[in-house]
């Protein structure tokens, strides 16, 4: 594999640039802020003083004490991280200038032999903005081809750009669930996330996803919306929160989804930035950590989840991903998706660290 760009990519980016989505700040790596680097987001959580204990402790404690993994259920393939936006909480630190990082095709048929071998019954399909990549639509319809659930987890302002026009009638003809990102269903809320102009957008992108009979409970075309705090603060609680999205999002815009999915915001890429530069760093990571949950651990994605990156490094979770925390793996090489083997897989340790406070916090955010 190679970082080099894609073939076609760059005419994507030069494509998704003139038509560019709402942009709330650069990337970390287009800014050269140290914080692009994962080692020095670890440093940064690591020196922090907090009077919890560590995260495996916490989890001896709570009778869980090694994090093992379940039958997996969700193939995870994050096929780069390409994306028309930048938004402020945006832990993958995705954006137009990420040409480099995006999955070429012998990688995608690498997965593809790989999932074959496994139990999982749903591809999640991840970036960055996925759609953006050239080997998108032939990857959907190769997962689906194989009996899978494909979920594709979108910005939603995406389906707005020309060529993806028709993205939401294909996407319903194949049954494939759409994931969105929305922080708020009210403007200045998700403006403030995602930059002035995504919430008219985003409106729109859903108003197309109902007209393509999405958002009408059909189990077939599943549209489920995920909202993250504003702020230093945790997702609020689930059912209440989407009874109030869908009376808003109904009244104010006549728009419909199927179920909302609310989470915290991981410490990590920009959202780790921002808590820094806004002085809540300390007291966010201290408020995850004394809302350990421990009934949120049996839920924990990284049990359930295989999770590759772009180029091709397997991984427990995203949020690993995204830290590059790469799985465990025989002999202390780096585990590649070429090298897949379903029983070390499930033989494996789960790789844990402060940020994984995240996910056990509150309701828990996996
Ligand atoms: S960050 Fe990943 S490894 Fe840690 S608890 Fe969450 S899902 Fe599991």
């Amino acid at each position: 594999m190679t970082g080099s760009p894609l073939p076609g990519v760059c005419d994507e980016l030069d494509l998704a640039s003139a038509e560019s989505g709402p942009q709330r700040t650069q990337t970390l790596q287009a800014r050269g802020s140290a914080l692009a680097s994962p080692g020095e987001q670890l440093r940064l959580l690591n020196s922090l003083p907090l009077a919890g204990e560590s995260f495996d402790a916490a989890l001896a404690e709570s009778g869980c004490p090694d994090l093992r993994p379940a039958r997996l259920d969700v193939f995870q393939i994050n096929i780069g991280r390409l994306c028309n936006m930048t938004c402020r909480h945006c832990h993958v630190d995705a954006g137009p200038d990420r040409v480099a990082e995006n999955m070429d095709r012998e990688t995608i048929d690498l997965c593809l032999a790989a999932l074959d071998r496994t139990t999982a019954h749903t591809v999640d399909i991840t970036g960055g903005a996925p759609e953006l990549n050239p080997h998108f639509r032939p990857l959907v319809d190769q997962c689906l081809a194989r009996g899978k659930q494909v979920m594709d987890r979108c910005n939603l302002t995406v389906l707005l750009l020309p060529r993806f026009a028709d993205l939401p009638e294909w996407f319903a003809a194949r049954g494939v669930e759409v994931v969105c990102s929305l922080p708020h269903y009210r403007k200045r809320n998700t403006d403030a996330q995602r930059g002035d102009g995504t919430f008219e957008k985003s409106i729109e992108a859903l108003r197309r996803l109902n007209a393509a009979g999405y958002g009408r409970g059909d189990r077939h075309r599943r549209l489920t919306l995920v909202t993250n705090p504003g702020g230093a603060f945790l997702a609020p609680p689930q059912a209440a929160t989407e009874r109030e999205w869908r009376a808003g999002l109904a009244r104010n815009h006549g728009v419909g989804f199927d179920r909302l999915i609310a989470l915290n915001n991981m410490p990590i890429g920009r959202f780790l930035e921002w808590l820094q530069e806004s002085g809540n760093l300390q007291a966010y990571t201290e408020l995850l950590t004394q809302s350990f949950n421990p009934g949120a651990v049996c839920g924990l994605m990284c049990r359930s989840t295989l999770s590759v990156s772009w180029d091709g490094t397997l991984y427990d979770c995203d949020f690993n991903q995204m830290l590059d925390l790469p799985a465990q793996a025989p002999h202390e090489r780096r585990p590649h998706i070429r090298d897949f083997d379903p029983a070390a897989w499930q033989a494996r340790r789960i790789r844990t660290g402060r940020h994984c406070f995240g996910c056990t916090a509150g309701a828990g955010s996996s």
